[in-house]
């Protein structure tokens, strides 16, 4: 380990889940290092980055895993939830399947993921807003039922890109302190 390694108090893992094409690389790096890619490439093999955070007087260090066409290799599954604390369950505002495949997203975070993992639900793009097909209620509605926290964010516009990781890693924070 490096100092800066020495210096943190906690080391949280967290996924990004949800279908191909939602996001999800988009919001990693606009997180971890504020970019924005228009011509993104579909993840290939595991991806993952770091951020370091102030939680009240802790340090956290927050490993954030890119699901990695996890859409298509469905075999690194276990080892991509082992260890994990938190998810980001994403899908697109302006495609409808994305939505209707949270049901199958969420029986998969129950079959591989701790119980007590801290689940948020965004659905991204929100920068398109003329082309919704999943109004905001629907997405709040579905986080109620599901006990989840929930935010719709763009990537694009970087609009509660920020809030939307915060809240996860705080949470977990809470959790597991
Ligand atoms: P992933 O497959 O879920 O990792 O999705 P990507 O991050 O690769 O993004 C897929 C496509 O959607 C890319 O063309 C991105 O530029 C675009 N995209 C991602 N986030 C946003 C957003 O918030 N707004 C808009 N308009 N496009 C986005
Ligand atoms: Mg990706």
């Amino acid at each position: 380990a490096d100092s800066f390694d020495d210096e943190c108090d906690y080391l949280f893992k967290a996924v990004l889940i949800g279908d191909s094409a939602v996001g999800k690389s988009n919001l990693l790096s606009r997180f971890s290092r504020d970019e924005f890619r228009l011509d993104s490439k579909p993840t290939i093999g595991v991806e993952f980055a770091y951020r370091n955070i102030k939680v009240g007087d802790k340090l956290i260090k927050a490993q954030i895993w890119d699901t990695a066409g996890q859409e298509r290799f469905r075999a690194i599954t276990s080892s991509y939830y082992r260890g994990a604390l938190g998810a980001l369950l994403v899908y697109d505002i302006t495609r409808r399947a994305t939505f209707e495949n949270l049901k199958k997203w969420l029986r998969e975070l129950r079959d591989f993921g701790k119980p007590d993992m801290v689940i948020v639900l965004v659905g991204n793009k929100s920068d398109l807003g003329h082309s919704r097909e999943v109004d905001e209620e629907e997405g709040k509605t579905l986080a109620e039922t599901e006990g989840l926290c929930f935010m719709e964010t763009s990537a694009l516009e970087n609009l509660n890109v920020e809030e939307a990781f915060l809240h996860m890693i705080t949470k977990i924070h809470e959790v597991t302190s």
